[in-house]
Parts: structure tokens; sequence; C-alpha cells
């Protein structure tokens, strides 16, 4: 079987999601547990470089514990090249819901291929966390 490598990502490395920072200053600090995303537009970032990583349970402990599927499996034939944030509502300091719309680039068995969405979150104990695709 064909092996296909991951994206080499480290915590000095430029992290996944896109902002100007290194990944273990940026969406590393929120796999970690080190911090917590302050708005639902950092966590959509951290969940795509989630992705990108293939960190699994921080995808489903920063899933809606109502909508959360009770394992993830991730594909390994899907390598995660870029995220584009696209519009977001709400989903501040100061907000209890938020949506982001974005498009997250990826290769496909060599093929460019791209899924847009726009994702819905809510505060569950606080903490943001990903409800579902609108
Ligand atoms: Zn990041």
């Amino acid at each position: 079987m064909h092996h296909v490598p991951r994206n080499t990502i480290t915590p000095t490395t430029p992290c996944p999601c896109g902002l100007d920072a290194t990944y273990g200053d940026c969406c590393g600090a929120f796999h970690e547990g080190a911090k917590q995303a302050p708005t639902a537009e950092r966590l959509m970032r951290s969940r795509y470089s989630a992705f990108a990583v293939g960190d699994t349970a921080y995808l489903l402990r920063t899933w809606h514990s109502t909508t959360r599927p009770p394992s993830l499996d991730l594909d390994p034939t899907v390598r995660w090249t870029g995220l584009e944030i696209l519009a977001t509502s709400a989903g501040t300091a100061f907000h209890q819901e938020g949506t982001v719309e974005f498009r997250a680039h990826c290769v496909v068995r060599g093929h460019e291929d791209a899924q847009h969405e726009l994702s819905r979150f809510v505060r569950e104990n606080g903490a943001w966390v990903y409800v579902d695709a609108v």
C-alpha cells in the first residue's frame, strides 16, 4: 500500500491555520490544552489545524456534546493544504454563539479539492465548541 506522508508540522513551523505564527504559539497551544480558543473563528482555525496534524482527540473535545460522533477516523488520503476564512458572525468574547464560513483546501490522491462550509459554534461550559454545518 502506498504511504501518503503528512505535512511535517512541528511547534516551530508555520501554523497550518494560516495565521502569522508558529504552530506552537498558535493552534498547538489549544491542542495541548494550554489555552482555550477565545473566539469561534480561532476555534474553527484550531479544528482545521487538528485535521492537518491528525489530532482526533482535540476534534472530539471541541465538538458539542449533542452532535459529537462517538469516534472519529480521519481519512489518511486527505492532506490539508490551506484555510480561507470567508465570513464570520458573532462568535467573539461577548457572544454565546457564532458562525464561521470557510473554505478548506486539500489534496486527495494527488487531486486538489476544497470543502466549503458554514459552521455553527456555541459555548459549552464556557468554551467554544463546534455544533454542525448550516
Ligand atoms: Zn493556528
